[in-house]
């Protein structure tokens, strides 16, 4: 006998919805936390997805510049092979449908961003590249008879027996538990930005993918490694609206409450790269200054052409930023860090791969070069896909398995933010680490063991065992690199039984 079900999907960004189609006309399941369309970072990209496309630019130039961002960490095979499939991948989007902008001459038109040499971001309808990608990918991942959906659907638990990946718990709409069994399953969850009080992800982006890999005794890697953009939009709640560093590119500036511009004369000024600019007004912040993005002059009038959705947030928070000075503040927007995998994007469980920005391939290293994510997620899609049609047929997984006792977790999620935010943000040391370690293990047995607890005990603990500045990872106490060449960390679930203090350090300068 041998498993005839199709592989599970879990997820339906940009990742997930590349996976699927890319099996088509191979029968795939796609597992969606909400609606299909609906949820997930990739609605929300702006700037768009670097590609070296451009006349005069090439993919060595394209991996050139994502090595220098990544800070020593990159794994320089993935990022040769990701931005060698760069064009290819922005091909195959277009063919599903993906209405990328052209100049009047034909060709794409391309943006640019910091960090890169090169224009090469590729964008649609401006500033709203990451919702034409998902519209066009939904449409067609609805006219694709292979793809079975279940919408509203959360994954709570992964299941494996001697023959790896056995299958998924999953919780309906309606608060029924199933078991769907399943011998591949692909996650394709996103990032973590949900965990921090301050951030520009969705409220569905709670790094569940990590933590199910984790039980499962799956290795992440990189943990520690979380980007700040420098420039929400300072309106309280939960997202923040981003304002694309595109907004500083067209001329805007960074200001305190007294017009004082705080990046004068320092390096590219706002066109610093992303960890500067987070920790400039980070810093500014401390001291108890208020900061602002001031749009007034540039692009002033322009603002509304260049920037449509931008423009409409800021009208819908009652700020003009063509006449209003625009509040920001530092957000967690990218996790560089995620579950291990290999070239393939399988994870080190039989059966379980990992895609888009819950799996963590090396592209990125210390920090994502903007735009690059997007990409990733495109070129690991696809090659997942090729992988999971190559896969060896496996015995049936079994048809039951015991459910497992599921929390909604909310109350737990809401204790966490304060202590993440004061132990997780742009500088950290060891002695706030900590306290935060011990925060949360001081919420009681029943929190420490919710999924958010437990993936944010071994980001702290990541955190705390690099004790070095690179990248993203600030830590005022080991303030320079560590002088050997960077390394990667890797962690599994039982370094939390082990306790702060145990294992070797990731580095130590
Ligand atoms: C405001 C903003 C702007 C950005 N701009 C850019 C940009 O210009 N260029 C760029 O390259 N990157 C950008 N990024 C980053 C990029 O959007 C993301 O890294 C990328 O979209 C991630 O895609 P994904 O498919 O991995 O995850 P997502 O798009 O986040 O999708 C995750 C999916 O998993 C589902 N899910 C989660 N948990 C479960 C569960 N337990 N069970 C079932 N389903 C689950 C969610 O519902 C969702 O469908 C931006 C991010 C943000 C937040």
């Amino acid at each position: 006998m041998s498993d005839e079900r199709p592989p599970l999907v879990i997820g339906g960004g940009v990742a997930g919805l590349v996976t699927a189609l890319a099996l088509a006309p191979r029968p795939v399941r796609l597992v969606v936390r909400g609606r299909l369309g609906g949820d997930g970072s990739t609605l929300w990209a702006q700037g768009g997805i670097a590609a070296a496309v451009g006349e005069g630019d090439d993919p060595a130039r394209h991996a050139e510049d994502t090595l220098r961002a990544g800070a020593g960490l990159c794994d320089e095979e993935v990022v040769r092979l990701v931005t060698e499939s760069g064009p290819e991948a922005i091909a195959r989007l277009a063919a599903w449908g993906v209405p990328f902008d052209r100049t009047p001459a034909g060709p794409w038109a391309l943006g640019l961003e910091g960090g890169h040499s090169r224009r090469r971001i590729v964008h649609a309808h401006g500033d709203g590249t990451g919702r034409a990608i998902l519209v066009a990918l939904t449409e067609r991942a609805r006219r694709t008879p292979s793809i079975l959906c279940d919408e509203e659907t959360r994954v709570v638990e992964l299941a494996r027996d001697e023959g790896g990946i056995a299958g998924v718990h999953v919780v309906r709409a309606d608060g029924t538990q199933e078991f769907l069994p399943a011998r591949r399953v692909v996650l394709a969850t996103g990032g973590i930005g949900g965990l921090f009080p301050a951030t520009t992800n969705p409220p569905s982006a709670l790094g569940d993918g990590l933590v199910l890999a984790a039980r499962l005794g799956a290795r992440l890697r990189d943990l520690e490694f979380v980007q700040y953009h420098p420039t929400a939009l300072d309106v309280g709640g939960r997202p923040l609206p981003l304002i694309s560093e595109a907004v500083r590119g067209a001329g805007a500036l960074l200001v305190d409450e007294e017009g004082r511009r705080f990046l004068a004369g320092r390096g590219r000024e706002e066109l610093e790269p992303r960890d500067v600019v987070a920790r400039a007004i980070w810093t500014c912040r401390r001291e108890g200054r208020r900061t602002f993005l001031d749009a007034r002059r540039a692009p002033g009038e322009d603002f509304p052409r260049l920037f449509p959705w931008i423009h409409e947030t800021c009208l819908r928070h009652g700020l003009d930023p063509r006449r209003d000075l625009l509040p920001v503040v530092p957000a967690a927007h990218y996790h560089m860090g995620g579950v291990a995998v290999d070239h393939s994007g399988r994870s080190d469980v039989p059966g379980l791969w990992a895609v888009g920005e819950v799996a963590a391939s090396g592209l990125h290293g210390a920090n994502r070069l903007a735009s690059n994510s997007l990409l990733e997620a495109v070129v690991f899609g696809l090659r997942v896909a090729e992988d999971l049609a190559r896969d060896p047929i496996r015995p049936p997984p079994p048809a039951r398995v015991a459910a497992p006792v599921v929390n909604d977790e909310k109350e737990e999620l809401e204790r966490l933010l304060p202590i993440v935010g004061q132990t997780l943000g742009v500088e950290r040391d060891a002695v706030g680490l900590r306290r935060g370690w011990e925060a949360v293990h001081a919420l009681g047995p029943k929190s420490v063991a919710s999924r958010a607890a437990t993936l944010v005990l071994l980001m702290i603990a990541s955190a705390y065992r690099r004790r070095e500045s690179r990248g993203a990872h600030i830590r005022t106490d080991h303030p320079a690199p560590a002088a050997t060449r960077g390394r990667s960390s890797f962690v599994t679930l039982d370094l939390l039984a082990r306790g702060l203090e145990e294992g070797e350090p990731a580095c130590v300068a």
